[in-house]
C-alpha cells in the first residue's frame, strides 16, 4: 500500500483526500517511480474542478490520484515481453510530466515520458523545468517561434510558466511586454529582463501595448489568464498576429467569434494542449534537455516558490489559485 492524494469528486480543495491505496504495478512500456517531489500545476486545479471532465486528452473519472508531474528514482520496470523499456535502470533519477498520478509515494509512468535528471542537478530544479519549463519552451519555440525583433506579450509573467517564458523570449531576441498582478511581481518581471512591465489590475494593458507599439500591437500574445484578459489580448495583437490562449487562471474562455478575429486584423487564435507539443520521446527529450542546459549554463533562473508536504496538497492548491506563488510549487513526498 502507499499514500496518495485522491480526487474523490470534482470540486473545491475539500475534495482532495489523503488515502491509502494499492501500490501500482507497471505495465508493458512503463516504469514505476518512487516519488521525491510532485509538481503542483494549474492543470491539477482544472482536473480537480472538472474543467477537463469532457476532455479527450485529460479526462478522468473520480476517484483518481491527482498530479501530472514529478521526480524520483526508478523503482521497478514493467514486463519486458511487450512494449520494451530502453535506457532506464532501477535507481535512475528521473522526472516527467503529463502522466497522471504523481501526488503519491509511487507512480507508474510510460517510459517515453521520462527524462533522466542530469548529474549535479537538483530534483526540485528538474521538476520545475518539466511541465512549466517545457510549456514555456513549446510556446516560444514551436507554437509561435520567436525570432529577434519579434514583440510578444506574456501574461502572469512572474508565475511559474511566465517567469520562464520571459527569459526564453529574451534569449530569442524578442521585445517582451509582461503583465503582473502586483508591484512586487513587477519588480521580479523586470529583473528577469521584461522590457515593458504592466500591472494589469491597475492599468489597461492593451492600451499600454498599443501606445508603446505606435498602435501596431505585438506579434504574439501568450495568454494563460483567459477570461479576464482575452478581449484585451485580441485587441493589442498585431495584424496577422497570433493569440495563444493556453490557460484559464481567471476562468475559461468559452467562445470567440471568428469575425472578431478578422476585425482585429485577421488574427490566428489557438487554444493548445501541452500534450500535442510533447507527442513522443524525441519531443519530450528535446524540450527538457534544452531547458536543463539553459539552467545549468545559468542562462535562465528558476524559482522554487515553496515546498509543502504531500498531505498539504489542498493548501498548495489554495495558494496557487489565490495568485500566491511566483515560481514552482512542489509537494515533498519522501
Ligand atoms: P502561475 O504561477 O502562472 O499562476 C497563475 C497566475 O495567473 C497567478 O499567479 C496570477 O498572476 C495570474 N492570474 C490572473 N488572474 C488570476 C485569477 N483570477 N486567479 C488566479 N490567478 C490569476 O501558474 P502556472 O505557471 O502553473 O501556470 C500558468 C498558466 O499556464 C495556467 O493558466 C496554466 O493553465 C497554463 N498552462 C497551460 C499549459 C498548456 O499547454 N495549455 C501547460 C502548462 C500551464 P498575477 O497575480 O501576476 O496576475
Amino acid at each position: 500500500m502507499m499514500k496518495a492524494i485522491q480526487v474523490t469528486r470534482y470540486g473545491g480543495t475539500e475534495v482532495l483526500e489523503l488515502r491509502e491505496v494499492e501500490l501500482p504495478e507497471p505495465g508493458p512500456g512503463e516504469v514505476r517511480v518512487k516519488l521525491a517531489y510532485a509538481g503542483v500545476n494549474f492543470i491539477d486545479i482544472y482536473t480537480r474542478t472538472g474543467l477537463y471532465a469532457r476532455s479527450h486528452t485529460y479526462a478522468n473519472e473520480p476517484p483518481f490520484t491527482l498530479g501530472r508531474e514529478g521526480c524520483g528514482t526508478v523503482d521497478a520496470i514493467g514486463p519486458q515481453d511487450g512494449a520494451q523499456v530502453h535506457g532506464l535502470a532501477v535507481g535512475d533519477r528521473v522526472a516527467w510530466c503529463l502522466a497522471l498520478g504523481s501526488y503519491a509515494q509511487y507512480a507508474c509512468v510510460p517510459a517515453w515520458r521520462l527524462v533522466k535528471i542530469p548529474d549535479g542537478m537538483s530534483r526540485k530544479l528538474a521538476t520545475a523545468l518539466m511541465l512549466q519549463g517545457c510549456t514555456a519552451h513549446y510556446q516560444t519555440h514551436s507554437l509561435f517561434a520567436l525570432e529577434p525583433g519579434h514583440s510578444c506579450l506574456i501574461h502572469a509573467a512572474s508565475g511559474g510558466v511566465g517567469r520562464l517564458m520571459v527569459q526564453l523570449a529574451k534569449l530569442r531576441g524578442a521585445i517582451v511586454f509582461a503583465t503582473v498582478g502586483s508591484a512586487q511581481k513587477a519588480e521580479q518581471a523586470r529583473a528577469l529582463g521584461a522590457d515593458h512591465v504592466i500591472e494589469y489590475r491597475e492599468q489597461d494593458f492593451a492600451e499600454v501595448v498599443l501606445r508603446e507599439t505606435f498602435g501596431e500591437g505585438v506579434d504574439v500574445v501568450y495568454d494563460s489568464v483567459g477570461r479576464s484578459t482575452i478581449a484585451g489580448s485580441i485587441r493589442c495583437c498585431k495584424r496577422r498576429g497570433t493569440v495563444s490562449n493556453f490557460g484559464a487562471a481567471s476562468g475559461a474562455v468559452t467562445s470567440i467569434d471568428p469575425l472578431e478575429l478578422a476585425e482585429a486584423g485577421s488574427l490566428f487564435f489557438t487554444r493548445p494542449h501541452m500534450a500535442d507539443y510533447m507527442r513522443d520521446a524525441q519531443e519530450v527529450g528535446w524540450r527538457a534537455s534544452e531547458m536543463f542546459a539553459h539552467a545549468q549554463a545559468g542562462r535562465i533562473q528558476v524559482a522554487i516558490d515553496r515546498v509543502l508536504p504531500l498531505a498539504e496538497a489542498a493548501t498548495a492548491h489554495g495558494i496557487l489559485e489565490g495568485r500566491g506563488t511566483t515560481g514552482k510549487l512542489l509537494l515533498a513526498v519522501d
